[in-house]
């Protein structure tokens, strides 16, 4: 249940009104926005007479049942769209962002030849899996802790932040260094790793699941941010359908929808959706028309040669030409490219 506060309530009166409904056993997530504050009591509102509360009450406007489970990430709690800053960096509504860079980190040259190389076509973080998550326990599982360091080392000489996937709780000092951290697809629902990454003083890059819904994604947000950490990008990556001649199905639905449902940015990941380097450009493309605020693509200087993922990988020319054609299209949206 959210109330929404009249204008100009002043601080004691809603310090009163939380007290009074955190006594009675609910939590409460207090959300000012530009136009009006609202306050959500989380717990079991069922019993609460609605009506009764906004008539006796000389600070509320009106209240509204809010029938989602989740609520720290709800737009009707929270108006405002939510804007990630990493240094000059922004990830949100009104920036088209763009995260590129390998699938996984495989050597000190290699890392740095591809930061080098986005960064001059105009992305603004890298990605670079150092810990991978396999199908395969015989394929390659990444570079692990190495990897981590020639990130770190890309980063140093190009200054772009970091994007890396994190597969458990125990790996959180590993990650320092790491800007952004991602959770996986089949992390997606690992409950305890959603848990610590609210305890992260750093964005939660959030992947959908392979089969999860969008209610199921955001309420592993939910998570994140009920744990203290309000800064979750969300990430669609494609689903698994019946279709096979992709590797996923890109769902760009889910995408406008989120940006209804969720004040989180969220962001597209071309790559692991198609499975197939000729379907990214237009599908990034697509992304941008359909409401995403920034792109996730993999990225290689020799795809034919990458440990992982190279079918996907664009080549750093293929990248650079997207890039352009990208730019001027975020200018029509309206968007800082
Ligand atoms: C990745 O981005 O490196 C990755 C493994 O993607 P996903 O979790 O979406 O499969
Ligand atoms: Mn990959």
């Amino acid at each position: 249940m959210v109330f929404i506060l009249k204008p100009n309530v002043g601080k004691e009166k809603i310090d009163k009104f939380i007290l009074e409904w955190e006594q009675k056993g609910f939590s409460t997530i207090n959300s000012v926005g530009t136009e009006h504050t609202a306050i959500c009591l989380i717990g079991n509102t069922a019993e609460i007479d609605l009506d009764h509360v906004v008539q006796t009450s000389d600070i509320i406007d009106f209240g509204k049942r809010i029938t989602e489970q989740y609520k720290a990430v709800n737009r009707t709690v929270h108006e405002d769209d939510t804007i990630i800053r990493i240094g000059d960096i922004s990830i949100g509504e009104g920036f088209f962002t763009i995260i590129a860079g390998p699938c996984s980190v495989e050597s000190k040259e290699q890392i740095l030849e591809i930061a080098k190389s986005v960064k001059n076509s105009g992305a603004k973080i890298l990605r670079g899996g150092a810990f991978k998550p396999r199908t395969s326990p015989y394929a390659f599982q990444g570079t692990k802790v190495e990897g981590l360091e020639m990130l770190r080392q890309a980063k140093k000489e190009t200054g772009l932040p970091l994007v890396s996937e994190m597969m458990n709780q125990t790996q959180v000092d590993l990650f320092e260094d790491v800007d952004i951290v991602q959770i996986g697809a089949r992390n997606m629902q690992n409950y305890d790793l959603l848990k610590t990454a609210g305890t992260l003083k750093k964005p939660i890059l959030l992947k959908r699941g392979l089969a999860n819904t969008i209610d199921e994604l955001l309420m592993s947000a939910e998570y994140i941010v009920s744990s203290g950490n309000d800064q979750v990008i969300l990430c669609e990556r494609g689903i698994r359908t019946f279709e096979t001649l992709t590797r996923n199905t890109l769902d760009l639905s889910a995408v406008a929808l989120l940006k209804q449902k969720t004040h989180l940015p969220v962001i597209v990941d071309p790559s692991h959706a198609a499975g197939i380097r000729s379907l990214v450009p237009p599908l990034a493309k697509a992304a941008l028309a359909v409401g995403a605020d920034g792109l996730m693509i993999e990225a290689h200087n020799n795809p034919a040669k990458a440990l992982c993922d190279g079918a996907q990988s664009l080549d750093l020319d293929q990248f650079a030409s997207l890039m352009k054609e990208l730019k001027v299209r975020a200018e029509i949206e309206n968007k800082i490219f």
